[in-house]
């Protein structure tokens, strides 16, 4: 059963969390300027203390109340993406919790391209921590029938909004170094970054500054096994080719491919099966943030 906004508006002005639909994945949101609400998105999703949140927020707002600089590159960016599924890493102001921040100097920001995230930042007066709904490091679900039903029963409310059109997690880029950084690759590409602002976008300078990025995250029960092609014989998800029983098929475009991804992942754990492999996508740049989640998916414990 679905809540509905007013509903989950309430919860979130109370202090608890609602499970709400954002165009990359479902969030589990708390206001992320109340400390208390917060601890209980790290208690309810098994989540380490360090690993921060982002904090979303609407398109239009003034980005100095939660962050100590705006740089232009900022400006530039938010211009060029937002609503979209792009989250900016900037120096934290003092009105963000450290326990938003995982205790970081730093606070990452986005505005969800979803109407109904869009209208529950509007109806509140504070912006939202939202990770995704699913307990740390398993997939996360981009339908309300694939959350986790121990999820479900700690939220105070959950609103449906149909599946996810993006359906993986956004592109994080930190904005706080010499040069900007992409700390998790998503749907925004590097070389879209790059046009905006004109200058080269690199790796993070050292793996402390991309917190959570466990090389084992967004896997299944599965045991996957990344290959070149996948014959009929093999149970798993096959690239662009005829579905049968044991094949989830996948198409041929990164979009597509990205919104089905992580449901087809869920399906795949329902079948029980000891082992399945994965064809893998092309190579191309727009296909960079599919085989991040492939191989983190398929990285053993
Ligand atoms: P999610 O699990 O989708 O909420 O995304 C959180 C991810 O955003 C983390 O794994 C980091 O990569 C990134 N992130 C969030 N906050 C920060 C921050 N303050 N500094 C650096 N990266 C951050
Ligand atoms: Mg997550």
């Amino acid at each position: 059963m679905s809540d509905t906004l007013e509903q989950a508006a309430d919860c979130l002005r109370r202090g608890e969390l609602a499970v709400i639909p954002t165009e990359t994945v479902y969030g589990l949101a708390a206001n992320a300027l109340n400390a208390q609400a917060v601890s209980k998105i790290f208690e309810v999703k098994g989540r380490p203390a360090d690993h921060p949140l982002i904090v979303h927020v609407r398109p239009d707002a003034d980005l100095s109340q939660f962050a100590a600089q705006v740089p232009e590159s900022a400006n530039r960016l938010r211009k060029a993406f937002w609503p979209g599924p792009l989250t900016m890493v900037l120096r934290k102001s003092p009105g963000v919790p450290a326990i938003t921040t995982g205790r970081r100097d730093t606070v990452a920001l986005r505005a969800p391209n979803h109407p109904i995230a869009l209208a529950l930042l509007e109806m509140l007066d504070f912006p939202l921590a939202a990770p995704s709904a699913n307990r740390f490091m398993s997939v996360s679900p981009t339908t309300v029938e694939d959350l986790d039903g121990a999820i479900r029963s700690k939220a105070c409310g959950v609103v449906d909004g149909g599946p996810c059109q993006v359906g993986i997690e956004s592109t994080v880029v930190d904005l706080t170094g010499e040069q900007p950084a992409i700390l998790r690759p998503g749907m925004i590409s590097r070389a879209q970054i790059e046009a905006v602002l004109g200058v080269k976008v690199g790796e993070p300078e050292d793996l402390a500054r991309s917190p959570g990025t466990h090389p084992r995250h967004y896997a299944p029960r599965t045991k996957l096994i990344l290959k070149p092609n996948v014959t009929p014989e093999e149970p798993g998800l096959v690239f662009g080719k005829p579905r049968n029983l044991h094949q989830l098929e996948m198409q041929r475009n990164p979009e597509a491919y990205a919104k089905r991804l992580y449901s087809a992942l869920i399906e795949l754990d329902k079948m029980d099966l000891p082992l399945a492999f994965v064809e893998l996508p092309p190579d191309g740049v727009e296909w960079e943030a599919i085989h991040d989640r492939l191989r983190r998916a398929a990285q053993s414990e």
